[in-house]
């Protein structure tokens, strides 16, 4: 089995509805994300031969998964007031809504969703909410 890792980083804020702690209120993060890829065999033909993937190309999808939630507001659909969002949005706020509680796990889920769909062989994506602090996800 060969395996290739790369990671990515964005700023990014959230809360958690329904949570009774620190985390119900809007706070932010430097979530760090970690992308390993696993793949039995390595390429045969090309320029990528006897490579799992270019780095290059690896490292290009994680970094625009990560920019497109970079310096936003991370929302679970249902948990605002929609005047609230509107208000928000009225303001020049980007929202991010998200289908599901915004935990590091389910993020973790929703990256390495969104590049294996892009064809990636993604074995586990870690999402580090704080240095000390991650979770993962994995095939
Ligand atoms: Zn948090």
């Amino acid at each position: 089995m060969y395996g290739l890792k790369t990671e990515a980083y964005f700023d990014s804020a959230h809360f958690l509805a329904d949570y009774y702690g620190k985390c119900e209120n809007l706070h932010g993060h430097r979530w760090r994300v970690v992308v390993y890829l696993e793949q039995d065999d390595l390429q045969e033909v090309g320029t990528m031969k006897d490579m799992v993937l270019d780095f290059g190309v690896f490292k290009k999808a994680v970094r625009a998964l990560a920019e497109e939630f970079d310096h936003t507001f991370l929302v679970e659909e249902g948990t605002l007031k929609p005047a609230t969002i509107e208000a928000l949005t009225g303001e020049g706020f980007t929202l991010k809504m998200l289908p599901v509680r915004t935990t590091a796990e389910n993020l973790a889920r929703l990256f390495f969703e969104r590049l294996r769909e892009q064809g990636l062989p993604v074995a586990q994506v870690e999402m580090y909410e704080t240095p000390n602090n991650c979770a993962c996800y994995r095939a």
